[in-house]
Formats: structure tokens, sequence, C-alpha cells
């Protein structure tokens, strides 16, 4: 079975958050499933050097922008077709954003073109090669299947994998043509949405799979609070939508081999833990010699994040002798909140704005705890990370945290299967409240060594994700 990924970020390539971790990771953990992988990602300034090294496998006149070229190349194990078109990718910043910070305004020709190359892969293969199943990512990619419908001819079946809703790829009805595609399918039940073109909801409506990354976001993206929108379109997709969480990748983030931490450690061994925090401490000004609960956010400070209602709790949170280590970048409001809760609690509150990977392992393996108090969360992946290393989850319940992480109420407590604790109320108050559930079960250390012997054995891999992909493939390719 060949399966064609298309995607505009893919883990340690190109990346702004968790769609990268996916895309990187499923490719690995298909292939003993005997599902080969080829991934068409665009070739951004930063991956120049990989062209270099690889060959030209097709050229295309006339995408949407301009020419453009496929160049296979393979990098960290995964077989790249980099579709190199340097008028729409060679340039500074981010995948989507000038270094001003602003979308680019050709964002439309960009991803169009990217999932014009991908289906014409689609239909006419590559050299001999062809997919049976082609996996569209996000919106970046959703035009995927409009163009595989829109061609007419024999196609490879397609699944589009929706990781935020929240990102939809909305763009002013006037470039329908810009991108070839059919002015007759623009209506609302077609490729329209509210007067503009949606590419996502082009996707939604004509992928003949939709899945999204946890089965709680796949109800919760049915109902208008969630939906932003598409809710009505996906309730018409019935029974072609469903939940598939994400799974992490567990060399990288192998806490018992983890190059970032002081030491490595196991379920076994979750005390070495505390050999890590010195290093937190020590690089956020931290009170080293601390000894309640240290408490982390590494994350995009997002009002999706709940991290506002995180901010106005720091004073329960410092008075009920935690501290908090926060690694993140965002929203300049939250950035401010989290740098002057610092300067404010000096030594209990330590904040780094940025983006560090290396810090975001030694953050988890110090800490005892990761507070994640979204708004809404499609899977989420630091949730995932922290039961590895033992630093136990603190949630909302919403999309995959909910479906990830139990919480310790009497019951699971009783029988060994707590793995963090969930609320529901993202407020002050609701983190407040559960923060006070926190401080309790740490003054318990039998029962928090338990939860996290068990949050450490919990599996969060590829592995039972991956055969849910397969079965999905091979249902639709028959
Ligand atoms: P989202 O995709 O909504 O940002 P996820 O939890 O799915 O959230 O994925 C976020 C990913 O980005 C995780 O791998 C997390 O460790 C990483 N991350 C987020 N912020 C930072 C940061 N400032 N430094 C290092 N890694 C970060």
């Amino acid at each position: 079975m060949n399966v064609l990924m298309v995607a505009s970020e893919c883990a340690r390539l190109a990346k702004t958050g968790g769609l990268a971790d996916v895309v990187g990771a499923l490719p690995a953990a298909l292939a003993p499933l005997g599902i080969k992988c080829r991934t068409v990602l665009p070739a951004y300034a930063s991956l120049q050097p990989l062209v270099g090294k690889g060959r030209q496998v097709a050229s295309f006149g006339d995408l949407p922008g301009g020419p453009g070229r496929l160049v296979q190349v393979t990098a960290h194990g995964i077989d790249l077709l980099l579709l190199d078109a340097p008028q729409l990718f060679d340039r500074p910043g981010q995948p989507y954003t000038s270094p001003k910070g602003n979308d680019w305004p050709d964002n439309h020709l960009r991803f169009g073109a990217l999932a014009q190359a991908a289906a014409r892969i689609g239909l006419d293969g590559l050299g001999g090669w062809k997919p049976d199943v082609v996996h569209a990512h996000d919106w970046q990619a959703a035009l995927v299947p409009v163009y595989l419908k829109q061609a007419d001819r024999p196609a490879p079946k397609s699944v589009l994998t929706i990781h935020n809703i929240a990102f939809q790829g909305r763009f002013g009805g006037q470039v329908l043509g810009e991108l070839g595609l059919r002015a007759d399918w623009f209506h609302p039940d077609g490729l329209e949405y509210f007067g503009d073109l949606g590419f996502l909801k082009g996707g939604l409506v004509f992928a003949d799979r939709v899945t999204t990354v946890s089965p709680t976001y796949a109800r919760e993206i049915l109902t208008p609070k969630f939906g932003m929108g598409l809710e009505g379109v996906l309730q018409a997709r019935g029974a072609a939508l469903s939940g598939i969480l994400n799974g992490i990748d567990t060399n990288a983030w192998n806490p018992a081999a983890d190059p970032a931490l002081a030491r490595g450690f196991d379920a076994r061994s979750p005390g070495r833990k505390a050999q890590s925090r010195p290093a937190v401490a020590a690089r956020l000004g931290l009170d080293p010699d601390h000894c309640g609960p240290l408490f982390c956010v590494i994350s995009r400070l997002t009002h999706q994040k709940g991290l506002d209602a995180l901010a106005d709790t720091i004073p329960q949170l410092v008075a009920g002798g935690g501290q908090l280590a926060v690694l993140g970048t965002g929203e300049p409001e939250l950035e401010a909140a989290f740098v002057d809760a610092a300067a404010e609690y000096p030594g209990k509150v330590g904040t780094l704005i940025g983006y560090d990977e290396g810090f975001a392992h030694l953050m988890q393996g110090g800490s005892d705890a990761i507070v994640i108090p979204s708004r809404f969360e499609p899977c989420g992946l630091t949730q995932l990370y922290g039961l590895r290393y033992g630093t136990l989850p603190v949630v909302a319940r919403t999309g995959g945290l909910a479906d990830t992480v139990i919480d310790a109420n009497a019951a699971a407590t009783a029988t060994g299967c707590a793995t963090g604790f969930v609320f529901d109320d993202v407020s002050p108050a609701g983190i407040a409240a559960v923060l006070d559930r926190v401080f309790n079960a740490y003054g318990n250390r039998k029962q928090w060594q338990a939860m996290q012997r068990a949050a450490m054995r919990q599996p969060v891999g590829w592995q039972q994700s991956a055969q849910a992909y397969a079965r999905l493939y091979q249902a639709l390719a028959g």
C-alpha cells in the first residue's frame, strides 16, 4: 500500500506546532504495517540545502503562482518530495508569515500550488509509483481532495486530517480562477464559505474520509462551540468523520536516554527526576531549594491554551507552595503577563520567552506537573510527553486532553489507574480548585509516585494509532 502524505510542516524540517510532529512520525510508524509513504512538503528557504542534495523527479509549468518542480530526497528517514518553487517558498520568515509576523499575501497560491502538485502525483503517479491513498493535512493541503475530484478521472482515495479547525485557509472568492478551481463549485455545498473560498471547507466537502486527532475532538467539532463555523459541513459528512489520537516519538522523548536530562529515569525510578530540577531552576532563576511542586508550561502562549486564566491564578499557585516554569512564545499580552509574574514572584515563577526544544525536554524531565488549561485542544502533545516523563498533566477536559489523561478521582486513585488531573472550568477559580487537588496529592508521596508510575506506563507511542490509520487506508483502497 502506497500513501502520499501532503503537508506544510514536518518535524525536524519545518515546524510551527503539533502538525509537524504527526507528519514527521507517521511514515515510520506505518512502515512496519506494510505502508510506504512519500511526503510532499514545500521547499522553504531553510530546506534549500536539502533540495541541492536531491534529484528532480517531476516538473510543472503551470502551478498556481508559477512553475515548480519536485525534488526527491530522504531526510530523517522520510521519503520527501520537496516542492521547489522559489518564487513561492524560498523566502525568509516562518512557513506562513513574513519576518514581521504577517501572513504572506499569496498564501493561497503557495498552498494551492502544494495541493495541485500533490494531486497531479495522485492522478499520474511518479515514475511508475502510484499512491493508493492521498492523505492531506490541514487547510494548507486541503485542496488536494478538491483537485482530485475536479480532474474527473480515476483517482486515489483521499483522507483529510484536521489538526486544528481554528485554522481554515479562508480567501476572497476572486482567487478561484488563479487556483484553477471550478467556478460552478463555488456555492455553499461546495467551496464557498460565507462568500469566501474556504480551503478547509472545500477539503471537508470533497475528501473521501475526514479525520481529526482525537475521538473527543471529532465529537466536539460537530457543535457550534468547537466547530468554528464548519460544524454543519462536518455533520453532513456523518460517518466519514472519525478521530484517531496522535502518538509521540518515544525515541526522541525517552526519559531513560534523553541527553537533555541531568540523569535518565524510568517508571521504576521517577525519583531521579529531581536531579534535573536544579538545571531548570538555574536557567529560569527559580529558587533551587524550594520543596513544593514545580509546575511547568511549554506552549504557544495563546487564548486557545487558556493561559490567561493560569496567569491570573499565579498568586494561588505560589501561595499554595508551588513554583511555575514557563517556556513559550505567542500573544504579546500573555508573554508580558508571565514575564511580569516572574518579576513579581522572584524564585517562584520563571519565564523564558522563546522556542527551545532542548529546554522543553529538560523541563519535562525536571518538573512535577505540566499545566494545560486549553479552551480547546484537538489532541495536544505536551500532556503525552508529560505522561512519558512522569510529569503529571493538569488538563482541561477537552479534545485529546480528555482522551489521554485519567483524572485522579477517588475511584481511579483507589484502582491505581489515575495519571493526572482533569478539570472542567477554564477560569481562575477552576484552575485554583484543581491546583488544590494537585497540592493534596503531592503531599502524599506514595500516591504521587503511584500516579507517576501509572502515567509512565501508559502507551503513548504511535503503534495503536498507526494501526487505526492503516485500517482506514485499507478500507478506502479496498
Ligand atoms: P499546538 O500544536 O497547538 O501548538 P501541541 O501540544 O499539539 O500544541 O504541540 C506543541 C508542540 O510544540 C510540542 O511538541 C511542544 O513541546 C512544542 N512547543 C511549544 N512551545 C514550545 C517552546 N516554546 N519551546 C519548545 N517547544 C515548544
